[in-house]
Formats: structure tokens, C-alpha cells, sequence
């Protein structure tokens, strides 16, 4: 027998189990990526088989091929062959839940008429039988006209049956002819068209022609628009519907009329109910974790939980601490092996900063999406959803955003991640875009300094409310009073009148499976760190240039040497005294090479960049110094801490806590003596990180979830307009009631 490689599909609704057909069957051997120009996600593998190499391709779940979001437009792009990305399909599998058959049956009743060979695996078999339903597998395969195998995916079982029908189907191909579900009328209104645009020099398909006719305003009518004459178009499409709804055969409901009544008819005889369903376990466990309150009380814990694991960063076992500490610790061989100069500065400043940049969010990430995958794999995200439906919609999301959202609190980038949850595009997009304004913890440097250094501690209510305590509040509070108008405006004038169906099934609990865990964990961090890596690890290159050129540096590598041979000749002469290297000539030639690097930043094109733009930095009340760290901080906002450290001259390792940069930012002076910084200034600051898109790695997560760069530039351009506006109007107000 010849080899042959061959394509197959799966098609199904959401949560039918497809993904985990998709992995048992190619194991790992799987790329994830997006079909080009949308947001949809594509995942393509492979297995050998006995004739030859199988390709899985696993499309998006849906509930119709009604081809209205472009979810469903691709699955019936890539089924019927018209996506020039993959080789035609040559079956396809549509996966189905057991336990929900009729419903499935739907969707299949659309596939069928594709006219490709389908075939049908009826999933989840495991519940399906622990419900005492029962399915007679042949009698509704004699029915369908179609192979039909039982399988739990999520056990890897049935999945041998699964190949060797793919095998058989491919060899002996059987594509049924289930003849229109369609009554007379309709099919001679789709004959009709179809001859009509065939007479314009296309052709049609009879499914899309019926497309055309059914959804109005869809996509299939966008499409044919622009291939014949657009207005005869829709002028043949409205009579068509008006003498339609005339025969009592209105659409688009007749499509579900016919369609719900053949899934009746294919389920008589076959489908056997247990006539007193049982109160499920599941039942039991909803009775609380859906209730009113006592959901709430449930849901707030574990949230607290989540976020006690993912951000107090597992306590003294933080791991990012760990992955900058050995990130420290190269940099010192670094240090050992090459000589001062521009080539450690680089692999110090510029590639081992930036690599740190990157690393040190893989444990959030990974941390988190474990615990998203637990929760979701289980059942338990769906129940979120239910509950925080009513309070997200009031704010124009839906429940499904509360989780991405609250994440943003820690890190934007797991947080826009995580809207893959949302499978409403026009919800995933307005959450994706608002994420960033979440007051995520790179921040919190920020405010500490500011706060710290510029609120004066005045309490009130004896002690129990603090001045700084009420700034640091409103500071996290602000990102989402704005986020709350600009969520609206987005829906309002960039994704308007996009259908909304919030289906929400409740899925049955079950024990979440390593092997998802594992395998969607290992997913996000992969791609995260490929993504977001090689851009990270440019921008912080460029920015290390930027503030090293073109300064004369002889003098700061000279001072250096004598500083590493003062410190080495201390170290040999009293090895105890190897930490006590605070005295004398090394503390003086501290300050000097300190006070050296301050001048040569000042004289670097950052700080030339710098001082050109102080017009705009003044607006608001800021210095060029200020500026330069702001600018320097637009890749990751928490470099301003180190940024302003240098130019104070300080040198980089400055923290926030540390008492000298707040000295020296209390006694920074304009010219004409006034200090640069007083509360309206710090407020300002703060305002300005608060609502500024100052981080790469959220932009590029932006970038790869959209798959354009249209949205990274949007939030870009929007945020920092509106920090610069924030920050301007803090200034203006603050200086007219005197609080500077
Ligand atoms: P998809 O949305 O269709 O891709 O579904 P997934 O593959 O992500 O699976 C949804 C959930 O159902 C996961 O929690 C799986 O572990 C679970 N699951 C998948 N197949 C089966 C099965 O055959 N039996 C049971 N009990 N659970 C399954
Ligand atoms: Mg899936």
C-alpha cells in the first residue's frame, strides 16, 4: 500500500473535551499559533499512522458554523478548504459531548452538509455512563449516516479506535447525503441566488449561498459583497427574506427550527434517559459555591489564596528572587573576567538587566497559569464566571474578565493572558485593552519613594487613617475608575454592535489532571519567554546604548580598576574584613566613579534626548532629570528607581528604601533655587505611572494575543496620553490651591 499523509479536523462546541482529544493524539508533538490576521487560535500537530502522517488541526469550539465571528468563519474557511494556510482537509472529526448530544447534534447537522467525510466521536463517555444514560452507538450511526466512536480523552481512551476510523475513512471515504433539512421555499430562494451570482461569473457553494441567506449582515454577506454587485446584492437578499417570512419560513429562525427538529428525530430510539435523574455530587458541591453569598465568601478566599501564592511570591522561596540572585551572581564573573569597559558594561547593564527582565516574571506566570489551569480543568472557572457576571456586566464586561483582571493587580502580561478564557471576542478585547491600567506590582517602587519621601505622615481618626496610606489607595483605586469610562468608550465606538451570547455552561466537577496542568503551563511559559524574551532583551540593549554614548568613559574604567584593586588588595590583607569594605579609599572612590557616571548619563544621547524635551517635562512640572528616568523607564517603569539613582549619581543600585536617593531628590533644585520636587510633583509622578503604558512585555503580549501591531500601538498612544494628561492636570490643579 501507497504512503499517503492526510489532514484531519476536529470540530466541536467549547469544553466538548477537543483540546484533550487534540493532545492524546499527538502527544506533544503540537504547535500553537494564530490563523493570520485574527485572533483565533490555531493549533496544528501530528501522528504517524500506518499509511502515512496524520495532521490534527484543532479548531476553535463553537456552537454554529453560522460563520457571524471569526472563530466560525475560519473553522468553515480551514473545513472547506478555502484557507490557503493549511492543505484541504480530508475528514473531519466532530467531537462531541455525550452527556450534551443534542445539543452537539446541532453543529453537526451544519458540518454534515459540508459534504466532506465526517466523523463522529462522541467524548466524555466516561460521565456519560456514570449518569446511567445510555447511547445505542450504532443506531445513531445508522441514523447519521456516519462512523461513530465513543472516547474519554482526558483518559486517553478510545483514542486507537479514533485512528484507525480516520484510516478507514480516509481509504473508503463515505460522505453522506443527508439531503436539505430545508423546506421547499428556502431551497428554491438558495437555487435562485445561487444561479444568479453563478450568472455574475463566481461560483457558489450551496452551503454558503444558504449562509447568505440566513445571516443577515454576516460575514458571508460582507465577502460576497465585494465579488458581485454589492447593492443588487442586497436588494436580492431582502426580497428573498421578505418572501420567505411571507411563506411563514422567516429567517434566520427557521434554521433552528429545522435543525433542532432533525436532532429530535436523530436521537428517537437512541438515546435511552434514566427517567429520575439523580442529585449529582456536582449538585451538592453548587449548592455552595454558587450561592449568593456563601459563593462569594468561597471565591474571595481562594482568590486570596491565589494571590498570597502567585505575588507574595511563595515568601522567602521566591524563585524570581532566586533567578536574580543567580542573575547577580553571573554578573560578579562577569565582572571577574572581563576588564571594566564597554563590553562588561553591556552583558551587565543591557543583556543580563534585560534577560532578568524576562525571567524573573516566568514563576508569576507559571505560578499563576497552574493554578488557572487547577481551577479551570476541575469545573471551577465557569462557576467564577456565574457569579461575577452580575457585577462585571454593570461595568459593561462580562464574568468571565474578573479573573484577568484581577491578575493585571500583580502583572499585566499573565493578566491579558489569561483573557483567553473569554471567548467572547468583542469582551476579550475591551478586557485585554484595559488590563494594563491595573495597578500591577511594578508600581508599587514607584509609590513607595514618592510617598514616602514627598506625603507628609499626618493621621487622622487617632492614627487609624494616614495621609500616605489614603495616596497609596487612591493611586491603586485610579487605574480602574479610568478603566471603568474607557471600557465603555471601547465597546461604545471601536467594537460596537458585535453580537453578545454569554453562553455559560456549567461543566461537571471532576479531579483537574496533571497532565493538562502540566501540559497548558508548560505552553504559556514557553511562549511567553520566546515572545517576550527577544523583545525585552533588544529594548533594554538599545536603552544601555543610549545612556553609554557617546560619553568618554577613560576615566570612570580607570577609577573602576582602582576601586577593584583597592577592594581585592583590603580583601587579602584582612580577609575578615571581606563585607567591612565601607572605609576609607574605596568609599571615596565610590562616590567619585558615582558622581563620574551621573555626568556621563547626563552627556549620553538619553540624557540629550532628555534635556530637548524638558518644554514637555516642564508642562508638568518636572526637570529633565525626572524626564530621563521617565523615558528610560518606558520598556519596564520599575528602571526609574535605578535611573534616577545614576543621575543623581548614586550609582544604579539604589532601591527604593534606600535613604540617599531620598535625600538627594528632597534637595534637587531648579536654577532659580525652588526644590524640583514638593507633593504636586510627586503626585504627578505617580499619576503618570499609574496610567502609563511604560512596559514592552505588555505591549508585545498585546501584539502576539491580537496578532496585529494596531492594539500594542492603540494602548501605547492612549495610555500615555492619558498619563501625560493626568500628570498635567494634577500639576495645574495642585499649583493653584498651593500645594506645591
Ligand atoms: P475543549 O474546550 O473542547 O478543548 O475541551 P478541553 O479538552 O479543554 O477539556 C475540557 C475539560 O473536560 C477538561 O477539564 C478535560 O480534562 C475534561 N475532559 C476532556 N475529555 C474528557 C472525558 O472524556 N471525560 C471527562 N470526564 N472529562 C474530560
Ligand atoms: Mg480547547
Amino acid at each position: 500500500m501507497t504512503r499517503r499523509d492526510i489532514t484531519i479536523a476536529l470540530i466541536g462546541n467549547p469544553n466538548t473535551g477537543k483540546s484533550s482529544l487534540f493532545n492524546a493524539l499527538c502527544g506533544m508533538n503540537a504547535r500553537v499559533g494564530n490563523f493570520p490576521g485574527v485572533t483565533v487560535e490555531k493549533k496544528v500537530g501530528r501522528y504517524e499512522d500506518s499509511n502515512g502522517q496524520v495532521t490534527v488541526v484543532d479548531l476553535p469550539g463553537t456552537y454554529s458554523l453560522s460563520a457571524r465571528s471569526a472563530d466560525e468563519m475560519v473553522s468553515v474557511d480551514v473545513l472547506l478548504g478555502d484557507y490557503s494556510d493549511l492543505p484541504q482537509i480530508d475528514a473531519i472529526v466532530a467531537v462531541m459531548d455525550a452527556t450534551h448530544i443534542e445539543r452537539n447534534l446541532y453543529l453537526f447537522s451544519q458540518v454534515n452538509e459540508l459534504e466532506r467525510p465526517v466523523l463522529v466521536v462522541l467524548n466524555m463517555w466516561d460521565r456519560l455512563e456514570a449518569s446511567g444514560v445510555s447511547i445505542d452507538v450504532a443506531a445513531l450511526s445508522a441514523k447519521l449516516g456516519v462512523p461513530v466512536v465513543t472516547t474519554s480523552a482526558n483518559k486517553r481512551l478510545g483514542t486507537t479506535e479514533v485512528k484507525e476510523m480516520v484510516r478507514k475513512l480516509f481509504w473508503e471515504p463515505r460522505i453522506a447525503t443527508p439531503g436539505s433539512l430545508f423546506p421547499e421555499v428556502f431551497r428554491t430562494e438558495v437555487s435562485q441566488l445561487s444561479g444568479w451570482i453563478n450568472s455574475q461569473g463566481q461560483s457558489i457553494r450551496t452551503y454558503a449561498a444558504e449562509r447568505l441567506l440566513l445571516d443577515s449582515g454576516g460575514l458571508a454577506e460582507k465577502r460576497w459583497s465585494s465579488l458581485v454587485d454589492q447593492n443588487d446584492l442586497r436588494r436580492r437578499l431582502q426580497a428573498a427574506r421578505e418572501r420567505l417570512a411571507a411563506a411563514d419560513c422567516r429567517v434566520p429562525g427557521i434554521e433552528t427550527n429545522v435543525r433542532y427538529a432533525w436532532v429530535k428525530r436523530s436521537v428517537e430510539g437512541v438515546v435511552d434517559r434514566d427517567p429520575h435523574p439523580r442529585v449529582t455530587s456536582s449538585d451538592r458541591i453548587d449548592r455552595i459555591l454558587t450561592h449568593r453569598w456563601w459563593g462569594l465568601v468561597v471565591f474571595a478566599c481562594l482568590m486570596f489564596l491565589v494571590f498570597q501564592a502567585v505575588f507574595i511570591d511563595l515568601g522567602s522561596y521566591s524563585l524570581s528572587a532566586g533567578i536574580q540572585a543567580a542573575l547577580d551572581g553571573l554578573s560578579d564573573i562577569v565582572s571577574s573576567v572581563l576588564a571594566p569597559g564597554a563590553l562588561r558594561s553591556l552583558i551587565n547593564d543591557g543583556v543580563l538587566a534585560g534577560v532578568g527582565g524576562v525571567l524573573t516574571f516566568v514563576p508569576q506566570i507559571a505560578v499563576l497559569f497552574a493554578l488557572i489551569a487547577i481551577m479551570e480543568d476541575c469545573g471551577y472557572m465557569a462557576r467564577i464566571a456565574l457569579l461575577m457576571d452580575k457585577w462585571m456586566t454593570q461595568i459593561g464586561l462580562n464574568g468571565k474578565a474578573f479573573l484577568p483582571l484581577m491578575t493585571s493587580f500583580g502583572c499585566a502580561v499573565p493578566g491579558i493572558m489569561a483573557t483567553r478564557t473569554i471567548d467572547n471576542r468583542r469582551d476579550r478585547m475591551v478586557t485585554l485593552l484595559v488590563a494594563p491600567l491595573m495597578s500591577c506590582s511594578a508600581r508599587l517602587p514607584v509609590y513607595t519613594l514618592m510617598i514616602t519621601t514627598f506625603i507628609p505622615g499626618t493621621a487622622y481618626w487617632g492614627g487609624w487613617v494616614t495621609l500616605q496610606g489614603a495616596i497609596f489607595l487612591a493611586m491603586y483605586s485610579l487605574g480602574v475608575l479610568v478603566a471603568i469610562p474607557i471600557a465603555w468608550l471601547l465597546k461604545r465606538f471601536f467594537f460596537p454592535n458585535q453580537p453578545t451570547p454569554f453562553v455559560l455552561e456549567l461543566p461537571t466537577y471532576n479531579w483537574p489532571s496533571w497532565r493538562v496542568v502540566v501540559h497548558r503551563v508548560w505552553e504559556q511559559v514557553r511562549s511567553f519567554i520566546a515572545r517576550a524574551g527577544t523583545l525585552i532583551l533588544s529594548t533594554s540593549i538599545l536603552l544601555w546604548a543610549a545612556a553609554y554614548f557617546p560619553g568618554d568613559h577613560r576615566q570612570e574604567i580607570a577609577m573602576t580598576r582602582d576601586l577593584e584593586l583597592a577592594m581585592s588588595q583590603k580583601v587579602a590583607a584582612n580577609p575578615s574584613d571581606a563585607n567591612d569594605i565601607s572605609s576609607g579609599n574605596v568609599t571615596r572612590l565610590k562616590a567619585l566613579i558615582n558622581e563620574e557616571r551621573g555626568r556621563l548619563i547626563q552627556e549620553s544621547y538619553l540624557g540629550q534626548f532628555g534635556k530637548a524635551l524638558e518644554p514637555i517635562f516642564h508642562a508638568v512640572g518636572w526637570d529633565w532629570k525626572i524626564g530621563v528616568g521617565v523615558i528610560a523607564s518606558f520598556p519596564a517603569r520599575e528602571v526609574i528607581i535605578a535611573t534616577l539613582g545614576t543621575i543623581y549619581s548614586l550609582g544604579g543600585d539604589v532601591d527604593e528604601q534606600s535613604d540617599s536617593l531620598r535625600s538627594q531628590l528632597l534637595e534637587s533644585k531648579w536654577p532659580d533655587g525652588r526644590p524640583v520636587f514638593n507633593v504636586v510633583t510627586a503626585v504627578s509622578l505617580m499619576v503618570f505611572f499609574a496610567l502609563c503604558a511604560q512596559c514592552a512585555a505588555t505591549l508585545m503580549t498585546i501584539r502576539y494575543e491580537t496578532q496585529t501591531w494596531r492594539w500594542p500601538i492603540f494602548t501605547f498612544v492612549y495610555m500615555t496620553s492619558l498619563a501625560y494628561f493626568g500628570a498635567w492636570l494634577v500639576y495645574v490643579i495642585g499649583s493653584r490651591l498651593g500645594w506645591g
